[in-house]
C-alpha cells in the first residue's frame, strides 16, 4: 500500500463489473474496495432466497476477483459479528478501518440509495464522488435532452437512436434490411418440442455452497426455494451462458418470444437479465455478438433485432424514465387501485392455470419471461384492480433480475398504466382470448376460455370487460382502446350486467 491515504471506494451489489467507473484512472496501490453484505439491502423487501444467494455469491466470487487483479478489497460478510447492517453504517466503520482521502461510487439503481449516499459528505466530513454508471448507453442528460419536449416518450424513436449511436444493425444511415422493426414476425405461438434447448446450469462450488447454507437459513420466510439454483456466478460463467444464449436459442428467439409453454418456464429466452444487470455481462458487447450471428448468417434479422432492441432500446429506455420521472414515480396509481395482492402470488395455488404455472416458476426459479409477467400476473392485477404499489414490490421480490431501475418503470408504466400513459400508449389488458392464442395453458385450466360468464368462465373474460367498464371516464378517450369501447356499448344491457356480475363475483371470492 502506498504512503498516501487511501481512496475509500464501495462496491455494491449490482456494480460487479471489472471496468466499473469508479475504478477508472484509480491506482489500486492507493485504494480500498469495499464490499458490504448488509441485512438492510437483503430484507428492506423479502426478496426471492434465490436472488440474494445469486447476489452474495456473486459479490464473493467478485471480491477474489479483483484480489487476484491486484486490488485490495475489504469484504464484510453477512454474518460478521460486527457488521452495523446498513450501507451507511458499514462506511463509518471502513473510515475508522482505512482513514481514507476520500469516497468514490459509482451511482447506484434505486433513488432511496442514491439518496443515502448523498449523506455521506456531510455525515462523515470526507469527500465523496458519485460517478456516472458507465455501463449503460444512454446517461441521464442523452435521455433528458432526448425526451425534452415531447408530449409521449415512445420506445420506439429512443430505440432507433440508441441504432444509430451503436451502429448496430445498420447499414450507413439506414436500418439493416430496410425496417427499424421486425416484431410483426416475432408474434408465433409454440409446439411442445423435443428438442427445445435446456437452460445451461452451474453447479454450486464451496463458497456458493456457503452462500446458499447461510440464506436456506437467515431467510426461511422469504419467498421462494433453492432446490433449482443454478446460476452462473462469475463472469466467466456468464460468459458460458452468453454463448449458449447465443448457439443456441438465438437463432429462434423472435419467433417464440411470445410464446408461453405449459412446464416449459424458458423457451428460447436468453435468461441473461442477472448477469446483464449486476455487471457480469456488458449489454453492448452481448449486442455485438448477436449482430455477428446475423451477419454469419447463423440467426435471421427479426430474431436478432428483437433481441438487441430488447437491450438498447427497452432496457435502456426504462432506466431513463426511471431517473427522470423522480423517487415518486413508483407511487402511481392512475386507476386508483387498491384491492390487496391476492395471498396466491406468494404460493401459486390457484385454479387459473396460466397464473399458477407463471408464478410457480417463479418461486422455482426466480425467472418468468416477459410476456408472462406482462400478460399473465401483471395483466391479471391490472384488471382485478391490485394496488400498483403492492405489485411493484412484489416484482422487486420474485426476480432474480429485479431492480428498481429496471423493474418500476416495467411494473408501474408498462405493466399496470399506472403513470396514466406515459410509458404506454394503452393498458396491457386483455381477456382470456390473448392467453390462449399464445399459450397452452388453457387446454390445462378447469376454466373455459371460450365462456363470457358463470362459475366456469375464464375470470380474464369478464373482468377485461369489468375493466373497461369501471375506467371509461379515464380510457374512454384514448384512441387505441376505441374498438373495445365501439364492442362493449353495443353489447345488450342484460349481457354487460351478466359480465360485470361475474366480475364482481369472481373479485369478492378473493377477498
Ligand atoms: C412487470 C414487469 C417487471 C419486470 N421487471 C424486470 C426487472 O426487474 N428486471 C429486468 O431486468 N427486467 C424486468 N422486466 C423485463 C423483462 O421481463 C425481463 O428483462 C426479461 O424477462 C428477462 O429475461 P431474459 O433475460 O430471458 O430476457 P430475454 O427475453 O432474453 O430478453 C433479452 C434481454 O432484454 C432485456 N429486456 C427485455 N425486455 C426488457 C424490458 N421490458 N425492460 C428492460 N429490459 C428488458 C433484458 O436485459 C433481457 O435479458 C420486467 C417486465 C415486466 C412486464
Ligand atoms: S382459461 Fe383463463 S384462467 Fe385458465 S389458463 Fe386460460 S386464460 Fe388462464
Amino acid at each position: 500500500m502506498a504512503n498516501s491515504k487511501p481512496v475509500l471506494i464501495p462496491i455494491l451489489g449490482d456494480q460487479l463489473s471489472r471496468d466499473l467507473s469508479s475504478l477508472a484512472g484509480v491506482d489500486a496501490e492507493n485504494a480500498v474496495l469495499l464490499m458490504m453484505e448488509v441485512d438492510e439491502e437483503t430484507t428492506y423487501v423479502r426478496h426471492h432466497k434465490a436472488k440474494i444467494a445469486f447476489i452474495l455469491a456473486a459479490m464473493r466470487h467478485h471480491a477474489e476477483d479483483m484480489q487476484d487483479r491486484g486490488w485490495t478489497v475489504d469484504y464484510v460478510k453477512l454474518d460478521d459479528p460486527d457488521n452495523s447492517g446498513s450501507f451507511s453504517g458499514e462506511i463509518a466503520r471502513a473510515i475508522e478501518r482505512h482513514d481514507p482521502a476520500s469516497i468514490c461510487v459509482t451511482e447506484p439503481g434505486e433513488w432511496r440509495v442514491r439518496a443515502m449516499m448523498e449523506e455521506w459528505e456531510e455525515k462523515f466530513g470526507i469527500k465523496v464522488e458519485i460517478c456516472p454508471d458507465s455501463r449503460f448507453l444512454c446517461d441521464h442528460a442523452e435521455f433528458e435532452e432526448w425526451a425534452e419536449g415531447r408530449k409521449q416518450l415512445r420506445m420506439e424513436y429512443f430505440y432507433r437512436e440508441m441504432r444509430r449511436k451503436t451502429g448496430l444493425l445498420m447499414d450507413g444511415d439506414d436500418p439493416e434490411g430496410g425496417k427499424w422493426n421486425y416484431d410483426q414476425d416475432n408474434r408465433k405461438p409454440a409446439d411442445q418440442d423435443l428438442f427445445m434447448p435446456k437452460p445451461i446450469a452451474f453447479r454450486p462450488d464451496e463458497t456458493t455452497q456457503e452462500v446458499l447454507d447461510l440464506v436456506a437459513d437467515r431467510f426461511a420466510d422469504h419467498p421462494g426455494g433453492l432446490d433449482n439454483f443454478q446460476f452462473a456466478i462469475t463472469r466467466a460463467e456468464a460468459l458460458r451462458a452468453r454463448r449458449h444464449f447465443l448457439d443456441e436459442c438465438l437463432a429462434r428467439f423472435g419467433d417464440y418470444q411470445d410464446a408461453m409453454l405449459t412446464g416449459e418456464p424458458f423457451l428460447y429466452h436468453s435468461l441473461l437479465s442477472p448477469y446483464l444487470n449486476i455487471g457480469l455481462l456488458d449489454p453492448v458487447d452481448l449486442c455485438r455478438e448477436a449482430e455477428k450471428k446475423y451477419a454469419e448468417g447463423d440467426a435471421p434479422l427479426n430474431a436478432v433485432e428483437g433481441f438487441i432492441r430488447q437491450i438498447i432500446g427497452w432496457r435502456e429506455y426504462v432506466r431513463g424514465i426511471y431517473w427522470r420521472e423522480g423517487p415518486d414515480y413508483a407511487e402511481n396509481n392512475f386507476f386508483d387501485a387498491a384491492r390487496d395482492l391476492p395471498d396466491f402470488y406468494y404460493s401459486g395455488d390457484t385454479d387459473m392455470h396460466c397464473l399458477s404455472q407463471a408464478i410457480g416458476q417463479t418461486l422455482d426459479y426466480a425467472y418468468a419471461h416477459h410476456i408472462q409477467r406482462l400478460m399473465i400476473t401483471g395483466t391479471f392485477a391490472l384488471l382485478a384492480g391490485v394496488d400498483p404499489h403492492q405489485l411493484h414490490i412484489w416484482y422487486l421480490e420474485v426476480y432474480a433480475d429485479a431492480y428498481e431501475w429496471v423493474e418500476v418503470p416495467n411494473t408501474v408504466g408498462m405493466s399496470q398504466f399506472a403513470d396514466g400513459g406515459l410509458l404506454a400508449s394503452k393498458p396491457y389488458a386483455a381477456s382470456g382470448n390473448y392467453i390462449n392464442k399464445m399459450s397452452d395453458y388453457c387446454s390445462h385450466c378447469r376454466y373455459d376460455v371460450k365462456a363470457k360468464t358463470g362459475e366456469d368462465a375464464c375470470p380474464f373474460n369478464a373482468l377485461y370487460w369489468d375493466f373497461l367498464a369501471r375506467n371509461e371516464e379515464k380510457l374512454g378517450d384514448n384512441r387505441r382502446l376505441a374498438m373495445p369501447y365501439r364492442t362493449w356499448a353495443k353489447k345488450e344491457k342484460g349481457e354487460k350486467i351478466a359480465l360485470r356480475n361475474s366480475a364482481r363475483s369472481f373479485l369478492e371470492s378473493l377477498d
